[in-house]
C-alpha cells in the first residue's frame, strides 16, 4: 500500500490535531442543547465521525445513511441517491451531518433536506475535506476540516475501488496504481 502512494497531502498529525479543533466548535455549537445525532454518510465518513465523535464530550447517539453518486449529464454533473438509512428517530433533534468530502456537493445537498424532511430540529454539515472548485466552495457546509486542491485523494475513510480507506493519512496515489489490471 505504502508504495503506491505519490505524495501526503495531511499527515496523521495533522488530521488529529483539526480533528479536534472541529470536535470543540461543533461541542461549543451545541452547547445549549441536551443531546444531539451524528449522522456519517457511509463507507467514506466513517473514520473521521469515529475520530470527531469520541472529541465530543456530550450525549449523542448515532445514525447512518448510504448515498450513491452517479454520473449525471456531464463528467463533472453528478446527482446523488440514498440507498438506505438507519437514522433511528431524528425528529426534533440536532443533527451533525458528516461527509468525508465536499466534491460537486450534490451528496451534501440531497441528504442534509432529507434530514429536516425528516423532522431533524437542525442539521449542520461537517466535511474533513474540500474541494477547490467552485461547486464545492458554493455548497453550504458548517465545518470544513482542510480546503485541498481538486485532486484525487485517498486515506482515512476514502477509497480507491473499496481499498486504501484505512492509511491513517490523506495522500495521492501513484498514476500506475489506476492503470494497474485487477488491482
Ligand atoms: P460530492 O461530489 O457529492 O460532493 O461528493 C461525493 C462523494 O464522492 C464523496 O463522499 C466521496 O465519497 C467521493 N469523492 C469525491 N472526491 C473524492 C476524492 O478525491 N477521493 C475519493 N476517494 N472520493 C471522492
Ligand atoms: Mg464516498
Amino acid at each position: 500500500m505504502e508504495h503506491d502512494i505519490e505524495r501526503v497531502l495531511l499527515t496523521r498529525d495533522q488530521i488529529q490535531q483539526r480533528v479536534r479543533e472541529i470536535a470543540s466548535q461543533i461541542t461549543a455549537d451545541h452547547v445549549g442543547h441536551r443531546e444531539i445525532t451524528i449522522v456519517p454518510i457511509l463507507t467514506g465518513a466513517m473514520i473521521f465521525a469515529c475520530d470527531l465523535m469520541r472529541n465530543i464530550p456530550m450525549a449523542m447517539k448515532i445514525g447512518l445513511v448510504t448515498v450513491s453518486s452517479y454520473p449525471g449529464a456531464s463528467v463533472r454533473s453528478m446527482g446523488a441517491k440514498i440507498l438506505g438509512q438507519q437514522l433511528g428517530d431524528i425528529t426534533g433533534r440536532h443533527v451533525v451531518l458528516v461527509d468525508d468530502i465536499l466534491d460537486s456537493g450534490q451528496t451534501l445537498r440531497a441528504v442534509a433536506p432529507l434530514l429536516l424532511e425528516l423532522g431533524a430540529d437542525s442539521v449542520r454539515t461537517c466535511v474533513l475535506l474540500r474541494k477547490d472548485r467552485p461547486e464545492a466552495m458554493s455548497t453550504q457546509a458548517d465545518y470544513v476540516g482542510f480546503d485541498i486542491p481538486d485532486e484525487f485523494v485517498v486515506g482515512y475513510g476514502l477509497d480507491y475501488d473499496d481499498y486504501y480507506r484505512n492509511l491513517p493519512e490523506v495522500v495521492t496515489l501513484k498514476r500506475e496504481v489506476y492503470t494497474r489490471q485487477g488491482g
